[in-house]
């Protein structure tokens, strides 16, 4: 089976297309049902917010805009850009937020363990670890995960009110479909962008570059957030 990320840009787009019906179909009530029976309860130990635990933090572009306002400088282009043009021009969806310079990498907005813009955090900080997708499990059986790190972290079996349960899984679903809209919305971009622009990916130059990256070069891309590409120069700094 080719990988996701190998596959065509049209193939791409239709594949996300299923998994947003099959998202859209997913019944909420048994989403609730499970953030019912689970009753997770956080501990506030703050490991997912650093890199040692979570890795990036990707956030919708909505949640760019607010990042922004608060701190310009907290956002940095996504990891793992999927797309390099024959000129050696990286391309990538959205930004994570940036990490801190210490031993965990902590999100840039943690202080003394605590996040310090807590009532403005982001979509993704507000249903962690409740989460809608598929992937596959050990046998590469496909499934639905609901859950992020189950019995890795926080509490379990507390009493958490129906209304509540309700809520939390109508705004997991509702970040899901947004995460995949998003990367529908860049695809599609991509794809025209390309085709006007006489573009092409090219993997072998995407892999070279990449290489160089990681010794410490720098690397030219575009990130596509709010309907736009932006422009940066990106050093490898880790
Ligand atoms: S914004 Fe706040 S809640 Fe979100 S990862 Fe950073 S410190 Fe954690
Ligand atoms: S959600 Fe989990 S990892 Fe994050 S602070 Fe709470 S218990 Fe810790």
């Amino acid at each position: 089976m080719v990988p996701v990320s190998l596959m065509p840009i049209p193939s791409r787009i239709a594949a996300a297309e299923r998994e947003l019906s099959e998202l859209l179909a997913y019944p909420e009530e048994r989403l609730a049902a499970i953030i019912k029976e689970v009753g997770f309860r956080c501990d506030c130990c703050s490991r997912c917010c650093t890199r040692a635990f979570n890795g990036h933090v990707f956030l919708l572009d909505r949640d760019v805009v607010i990042a922004r306002k608060i701190d310009p400088k907290s956002v940095e282009p996504a990891p793992y850009p999927e797309f390099c043009d024959q000129n050696g021009t990286f391309y990538v969806s959205g930004f994570a937020l940036k990490a801190q310079d210490d031993d965990c990498g902590s999100c840039w907005f943690l202080k003394n363990n605590r996040c310090r813009i807590y009532d403005q955090r982001f979509s993704i900080c507000r249903v962690y670890p409740y989460m809608l997708h598929r992937e596959p499990d050990e046998r590469g059986k496909i499934d639905w995960r609901q859950i992020a790190g189950l019995n890795e972290h926080g509490e379990y079996n507390t009493e958490i009110p129906e209304i509540l349960c309700q809520e939390a899984a109508a705004e997991t679903r509702e970040y899901e479909t947004a995460c995949i809209r998003q990367e529908i919305s860049f695809l599609l971009y991509i794809q025209d962008y390309f085709s006007r622009n006489h573009l092409r990916h090219v993997q072998k130059i995407h892999d070279d570059r990449m290489r160089a990256f990681a010794r410490g070069g720098e690397i030219r891309i575009m990130v596509f957030c709010n309907g736009r590409l932006e422009e940066h120069r990106v050093h490898n700094t880790r």
